[in-house]
């Protein structure tokens, strides 16, 4: 299957079988926008408290808080997103389908480079062992010609982008035939930015009305709590606030399903400093994340940090956890040194002062902020899209299995009694009334066991208990396994323990 084709299947699975589905679905959808199915709640609160606990638990110097959506218009002018929040779009005019300037070049380049890959692993096949890549890379003359070509257009787009120049980055577009894949053709308007903050107003009447923001991102609201959390729980520097919520962007082109969303979640943590130790800081956030990412067990080849070339306003050091989707490696996570720009630019447009006293310089200061913020859909797509499999079987059956990582499973346990009748209902029934307050489980007496077994490899689920004859008789059930699909006599009096080792969360946060 190609990466396209399983991104596909991916999607009518993630449909299917209740994890996903397309918002307002029966008025025909609305578009970059989804609803979480009854599975895909459950694996969504996995992920966030493994979040949630990994910050706020493991470091006694991070709380959490829970901030509106709904800010005061003023924090969008201090923070920049007012006057810079923009993405530079252009339509073409044949297909009337719109596009961000940047991606479309992006795009083109990134093209470029895999030919030039292309061209390597010809030459890796061509010369088997002797092959040197170095060597390969620095004289072969078709690599050569593409890396003049990629080098051309990466160094007018940096150009471009650092210049803010529209102009130019339709001139890059033209000058390298890059058409709409809808129409074909390189019928393209002038670039122009587009704001992407959502506008509503707020107020009972229309003159008294005063538009404010649906919020691009939940880090504004920890900024302009930082007084009060600092205060109220007595904090000492460093230390941080961690919050999980929605955010809202007027994405222009949003496509790859949750990928790029108009309305999504963030998990954000901004951890306070003093000045001069923000790139120690960084790194030390860089490698704790890149850790809670790999311990989830989904391959530390599938993760890859993005250095910033290019830095925002606000940051003196910034990186992305890029993850490889099946449309190759992209942004899960954003690591950000933002200085003391945006508690500066409150207390600049606010009047109120943002310092702390620190006891042991003897001074006070604006404390220096490390941000790391992951979207809760992109990881959601990223376990997913990894978990996702068709295996072959020993007896040419295949099945489709989603092999999540236990601990964030939607279902930890499946109880089925083998027929429905002769007592295996009322036993299984008390097995699940054993295990019920321990781990989402469910019960299911309905088609065959083997259909029963493929249903719950579908959704993910660790492990089947099955309850038949010989149970009434010795407490015994059989447990399957769903990776492996072994199958064991297990005591009932034993499941709890035996579920418990592979799905506790807590297993997960005792590694990092
Ligand atoms: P991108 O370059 O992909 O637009 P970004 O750099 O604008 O992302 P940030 O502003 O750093 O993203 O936001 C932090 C995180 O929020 C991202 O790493 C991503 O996981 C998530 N995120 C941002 N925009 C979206 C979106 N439209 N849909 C889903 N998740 C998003």
């Amino acid at each position: 299957m190609t990466q396209e084709e399983l991104f596909k299947v991916l999607v009518a699975h993630c449909k299917e079988y209740g994890f996903i589905f397309p918002s307002s679905e029966i008025y025909d959808g609305l578009a970059a926008v989804y609803d979480y199915g009854q599975m895909g709640v459950e694996l969504k609160n996995n992920i966030k408290q493994y979040w949630w606990n990994a910050m706020t638990r493991l470091n006694e110097n991070i709380v959490g808080i829970d901030s509106c959506i709904f800010m005061h218009p003023r924090i969008w002018e201090a923070s920049g997103h007012v006057s810079a929040f923009n993405d530079p779009l252009i339509d073409n005019k044949d297909s009337k389908k719109r596009y961000r300037a940047d991606v479309l070049i992006e795009d083109y380049l990134a093209k470029i480079e895999e030919k030039m890959n292309k061209e390597v692993e010809k030459g890796r096949k061509k010369f088997g062992e002797a092959f040197n890549e170095e060597q390969f890379r620095a004289t072969n003359p078709n690599v050569l010609r593409e890396k003049a070509r990629y080098d051309e257009v990466h160094n007018r787009y940096k150009k471009a982008e650092d210049a803010n120049d529209l102009a130019e980055y339709k001139q890059i577009i033209v000058d390298c035939g890059i058409v709409c894949p809808i129409s074909g053709t390189c019928n393209w308007t002038d670039v122009r930015q587009f704001n992407l903050m959502f506008q509503t107003s707020m107020g009972s009447t229309a003159e008294g009305a005063s538009t404010i923001y649906l919020r691009p991102e939940t880090a504004q609201g920890i900024f302009v709590n930082y007084l009060n959390v600092q205060k109220t729980g007595r904090m000492k520097i460093p230390f941080g606030i961690a919050q999980i919520g929605k955010a809202f962007r007027n994405e222009i082109v949003a496509r790859q399903f949750i990928f790029r969303m108009r309305e999504f979640e963030q998990m954000e943590m901004q951890f306070f400093i003093k000045p001069g130790t923000e790139l120690e800081w960084f790194k030390k956030w860089k490698e704790q994340r890149m850790k809670w990412h790999v311990n989830i067990g989904m391959g530390a080849e599938n993760y890859r940090f993005h250095d910033h070339e290019k830095l925002a306003h606000y940051a003196n050091a910034a990186t992305d956890i890029e993850f490889q989707f099946p449309f190759g490696f992209k942004e899960l996570e954003g690591i950000h040194s933002r200085t003391n720009w945006d508690l500066g630019r409150h207390q600049q447009y606010s009047g109120r002062k943002i310092e702390y006293f620190d006891p042991e310089e003897g001074a006070a200061y604006t404390p220096y902020v490390v941000e790391t913020s992951i979207g809760v859909d992109r990881m959601v797509l990223a376990v997913l899209s990894h978990s996702l499999k068709e295996e072959k079987l020993e007896n040419g059956e295949t099945r489709v299995v989603m092999s999540i990582p236990a601990p964030l499973a939607p279902v930890k346990a499946a109880v089925l009694p083998l027929v429905k009748k002769d007592g295996l209902p009322e036993l299984a029934q008390k097995v699940m009334d054993a295990l019920k307050y321990d781990f989402n489980c469910q019960y299911e007496e309905k088609d065959s066991i083997g259909k029963r077994y493929r249903r719950q490899d579908a959704i993910g689920t660790p492990f089947c208990i099955t309850v038949d004859h010989q149970s009434l008789e010795d407490g015994c059930v059989t447990v399957r396994e769903r990776d492996t699909m072994s199958q064991e006599r297990v005591p009932i009096t034993e499941l709890r323990d035996l579920i418990d080792k592979r799905v506790n969360l807590n297993n997960l946060l005792r590694n990092l």
